[in-house]
């Protein structure tokens, strides 16, 4: 697979990036074997980084991915801590669980701020002490939020954005897939390295996979977009569609025919709240002690799943 410059970084990356998160328990929960064997098939189909996070509980999958691989692997991973002392914590489990003395990229996991570098600023200012210290070689910033990714093109230490984008816009939390484009375009231009998430509404446009991935590979200054992927043939058709060759129709037809969706075990639920506290799309509420879920706004994160008490939610 060919390889793309990230912005301004000096790293080179395959366009398809391997995300981690549906590997671990959040959502399919599969074993560090099962998951490193998918992260390694694709490593050697040709994809060069890896996306995953403090949240997501898959640096056992990837360890196991990289074991023995000899080629160079691109790791991004992520920190949703609110204070500093949490920061470096979650980075140094990164470094340790994953077994390298620097990661690639670390972002402010921010997908809940509109403005991450003011609400958390503590932590922002801890991960610039980490790079300086050669824990980090790029900060970079996850968002749902335009704002959030339009303050960032203008932050001279971030060099990596990881915005969510795609055609229906679905997940994006104050404006439309279009302002998300104009904003993307505008911070590449300003020399950040961009990959996109959520191509696929985290499922919700599974339906449309190929149109979809499509439409955010088009927009203008998306360097690379991160897919989560469950099976071997997965990998091998969105390596075949990002390198723009054609793929079995049959194949696409059986894969954009899945159906994913976020399964509650709701007479185990304590109607505690956290999981609405997590939820950036408003799409959870508690009635009567008893979660309630609107489908309509969900767009399988798993960010609730990972704030349950009672590890009764899952993506499935
Ligand atoms: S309900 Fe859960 S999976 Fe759906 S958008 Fe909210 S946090 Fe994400
Ligand atoms: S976090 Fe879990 S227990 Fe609490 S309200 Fe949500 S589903 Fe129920």
């Amino acid at each position: 697979m060919k390889k793309v410059a990230l912005g301004r970084t000096g790293l080179r990356i395959s366009p398809l990036v391997y995300g981690t998160l549906p590997l671990g328990p959040l959502q399919a929960n599969l074993s560090p074997a099962a998951g490193g064997y998918l992260i390694r098939q694709a490593l050697e189909s040709g994809v060069n980084m890896l996306d995953t996070a403090e949240l997501y509980e898959t640096y056992p999958h990837v360890r196991e991915g990289l074991k023995g691989y000899a080629g160079r692997v691109v790791l991004a991973t992520k920190t949703h801590a609110p204070n500093a002392a949490q920061a470096r914590s979650h980075v140094e489990r990164a470094l340790r669980e994953l077994g390298v003395g620097q990661l690639d990229i670390v972002h402010l996991h921010g997908a809940r701020l509109a403005d991450p570098f003011v609400e958390r600023a503590a932590v922002f200012e801890e991960l610039l002490r980490m790079k300086d210290e050669g824990k980090i070689a790029h900060l970079g910033l996850s968002s749902h939020y335009i704002t959030a990714i339009r303050k960032a093109a203008d932050h001279p230490a971030v060099d990596v954005l990881h915005p969510l984008v795609n055609r229906s816009g679905m997940g994006i939390l104050d404006g439309d897939a279009a302002e998300m484009a104009a904003a993307i375009s505008a911070a590449a231009a300003a020399g950040k390295g961009v990959y996109a998430m959520k191509a696929l509404a985290g499922g919700n446009l599974i339906g449309s996979a190929r149109e979809s991935l499509r439409f955010v590979l088009g927009i203008e200054g998306v360097h690379a977009v991160a897919v989560g992927m469950l099976s071997e043939a997965e990998i091998q058709a969105n390596l075949k569609l990002f390198d723009g060759q054609d793929v079995e129709e049959t194949v696409w037809a059986r894969l954009e025919s899945q159906k994913r969706r976020l399964r509650i075990m709701e007479r185990f639920c304590t109607g505690c709240g956290a999981c609405v506290e997590a939820c950036t799309n408003h799409a959870l509420t508690v009635e009567q002690k008893r979660v309630r879920l609107d489908n309509s706004a969900c767009i399988l994160c798993g960010y609730c799943a990972a704030a349950c008490p009672q590890f009764i939610i899952r993506v499935i």
